[in-house]
């Protein structure tokens, strides 16, 4: 049976490994997979642990970047790795976040159609800013601002820019930090909500984050990351597997998933 697992740090709250178990048994096919949660100094043992008995493991928080120097070849353009395939013992990389959060868009039917504001300049941030900057102007805001300043310049963005908030008033308001696990709020309270149409939490553990909850008191519709999390994964499979699930399997498990977490 072939082997995957998630390796990040802290990451007892992951339904990953639900997760892409649904998509296997939609696709009739059978794998494990290992929910790896990993300090610092045990990372590059748990890589080599990887690359001799697995066939691929997907990367989160804090380790996108950490991979790089261990990867025989990179197909992610915006320096954040989040599935790796391992092929005659070498590591591939890959980044599903991308296309897996444009995906969650279209399903929640979420327009880009106002200014962004990305919560966060860390893997998942890169990301979201690196596609969205296609299609809107967005605006980072970090708590350290100089990881805001360099997605936009080492990713080259055109439309993205350091959040300033005496301007900014935003459509779309998307939390990629790690704000909201243990109900921390990531909605900073200087940021104008008055044009604020949707909240989307990168989140999914909790299901109501605090910034959802601040959103569904005031009838402005939040999402959480569960979607995201979701087409990640599918397409981790369509590169580990070659698995592709057709539209009413795709929505028969994500309504399994939102019902079950
Ligand atoms: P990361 O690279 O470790 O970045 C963490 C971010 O959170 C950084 O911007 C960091 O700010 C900020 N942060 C952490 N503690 C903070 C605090 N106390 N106050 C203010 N900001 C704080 O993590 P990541 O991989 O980008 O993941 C970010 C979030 O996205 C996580 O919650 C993760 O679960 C989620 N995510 C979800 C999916 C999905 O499929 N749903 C996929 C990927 C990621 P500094 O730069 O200042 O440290």
């Amino acid at each position: 049976m072939k082997k995957y697992a998630l390796i990040g740090r802290n990451i007892g709250y992951s339904f990953s490994a639900l997760v892409h178990q649904e998509i296997a048994t939609g696709a009739e096919i059978e794998l494990e997979y290992t929910i790896m949660s990993i300090e610092p100094e045990g990372f590059v043992a748990a890589i080599n642990r990887l690359k001799s008995g697995f066939d691929g493991f997907n990367i989160t928080k804090p380790y996108k970047s950490d991979i790089l120097p261990y990867l025989y070849k990179n197909n992610s353009v915006t320096g954040a790795v989040n599935t790796v395939d391992i092929k005659n013992n070498e590591l591939i990389g890959y980044n599903t976040d991308g296309t897996g959060f444009l995906k969650s868009l279209v399903y929640h039917n979420i327009k880009v159609d106002g200014d962004v504001l990305i919560l966060g300049a860390g893997g998942a941030a890169r990301t979201i800013a690196y596609e969205l900057d296609k299609i809107a102007d967005v605006f980072i805001y970090n708590r350290t601002t100089e990881k805001a300043k360099s997605i936009i310049d080492d990713l080259k963005l055109k439309n993205t820019y350091v959040a300033d908030f005496d301007k900014l008033s935003p459509k779309l308001v998307i939390n990629a930090t790690t704000l909201g696990y243990n109900h921390e709020m990531s909605l900073p309270d200087y940021v104008k909500t008055d044009k604020l149409e949707t909240v989307y939490d990168t989140i999914y553990n909790p299901k109501v984050t605090p910034i959802i909850d601040w959103a569904n008191k005031r009838e402005i519709r939040a999402v959480n990351g569960l979607a995201m999390l979701f087409f990640q994964a599918l397409d981790a499979q369509k590169i580990w597997n070659g698995i592709n699930l057709s539209q009413s399997q795709i929505l028969e498990i994500l309504k399994n998933l939102e019902a079950r977490i």
